[in-house]
């Protein structure tokens, strides 16, 4: 049964997608959805009170995606990524705008560059705090490789990307410059409801 107040609390996520709707539809130039987007996220994230146990679960396997919510037409998706303690991605590109709000723990963005195919970091590493956000991009930057920086907990993080990022075709990269192509996927099969109506 859905409580008021868990209802209550996917209105955060609820307005933070009819936010980047209404952003969208004003077909914005990037820098901008990245500017008013940024706001949108941490608006989201600086709250820690609604994220529903079945999208902040960790696998000691590997990091977890799970999908929030997709636009119908496909313009943003929002998903939680999880991870167990000290997990961490390769080196990825994304091909779309993404911005990353910390929720909760802490993160590591090692950005990169590659000039001549090989990855090169691109400053230093960067820690993120719940309440931070991160943007990237193929203008200002789209390859990076995020680490969970606790070695005991879990740190979670909503991510908003310029598609449906579960079904985009981009890159790995290693160390030494190989490239393979991955479509991510999704984790869960059921997305959250933010469209309860059963509270005042
Ligand atoms: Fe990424």
């Amino acid at each position: 049964m859905v409580t008021a107040s868990r209802s209550l609390r996917l209105d955060r996520l609820r307005s933070l997608v009819c936010g980047f709707g209404a952003l969208l539809d004003q077909v914005p130039a990037e820098q901008q959805i990245l500017a008013e987007g940024s706001t949108l996220l941490a608006n989201l994230v600086r709250h820690d009170d609604w994220l529903p146990p079945a999208f902040a679960a960790p696998d000691p396997g590997r990091y977890q995606q799970y999908l929030l919510h997709c636009d119908s037409r496909a313009r943003f998706s929002v998903v939680s990524f999880v991870w167990g303690p000290s997990q961490a991605t390769p080196i990825h590109d994304h091909t779309v705008w993404g911005l990353i709000g910390i929720l909760r723990g802490s993160e590591i963005a090692q950005s990169y560059v590659r000039p001549n195919g090989l990855p090169i970091a691109n400053g230093p590493p960067r820690k993120f705090l719940p309440g931070d956000v991160d943007m990237l991009s193929p203008v200002v930057g789209d390859i990076h490789k995020v680490s969970n920086a606790l070695p005991d907990r879990c740190s979670i993080s909503i991510h908003v990307y310029g598609a449906d990022i579960g079904a985009v075709h981009r890159s790995v990269f290693t160390v030494d410059g190989v490239e393979r192509q991955f479509v991510s996927g999704y984790a869960n099969d059921v997305l959250p409801n933010i469209w309860g109506t059963d509270y005042e």
